[in-house]
């Protein structure tokens, strides 16, 4: 059993724009409980992120984290953002593979900005401001948007794509490593 159960689309925290947390909020154990518990169940799940109302916490907030990213990318270290705000770099939208735990089974294309500016808090309150590229500005876009009550699908283009995980690994040719999609 994972630390805290990923609810599925249909759960209305996955549709309801999460709430920022106070300054109150950050740094209580409660908190820091919580981000524990979303690392694990991410780390659990296999995923490369997780976003609070994945686990039924309408909160903004969100973790990620990948061990071996596509394309011969960097690892990236896990992170923790609280009440982020996005500013997508210039550049043209990039098409890729997605998946979500919260709709499991599931790939699609999804167009994302190149590169974005992520401001917030991390877990223990100090101010975070730096910029993604690549699979981890698609990470870190695909948690944004569930703190807007938005899934993957909502950003697809051409819902053609949309395969399941057997057929996609079969047909897209791009199944030999599952790690080079962005599940969060
Ligand atoms: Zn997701």
């Amino acid at each position: 059993m994972p630390a805290r159960p990923i609810v599925r689309l249909g759960h209305p925290a996955l549709r309801t724009p999460a709430r920022p947390l106070t300054p109150d909020q950050v740094g209580t154990p409660e908190l820091q409980a919580l981000v524990d518990d979303m690392i694990e169940s991410m780390r659990e799940a296999r995923g490369v992120g997780l976003a609070a109302p994945q686990v039924g916490e309408e909160l903004q907030l969100f973790v990620y984290e990948a061990s071996t990213p596509p394309d011969r990318e960097q690892p990236i270290p896990l992170r923790v953002v609280i009440n982020p705000m996005i500013t997508p770099q210039s550049g043209e939208l990039v098409y890729d593979w997605e998946g979500c735990l919260s709709i499991p089974d599931l790939r699609g294309l999804v167009p994302r900005h190149p590169a974005v500016r992520v401001q917030g808090l991390d877990r223990e309150g100090k101010a975070l401001d730096f910029v993604v590229e690549g699979f981890e500005a698609r990470i870190v876009q695909h948690e944004f948007d569930h703190l807007n009550a938005v899934v993957f699908l909502d950003r697809m283009r051409d819902l053609r794509s949309l395969a399941f995980i057997d057929e996609w690994e079969r047909y897209s040719g791009e199944g030999e490593d599952l790690d080079d999609t962005a599940v969060g």
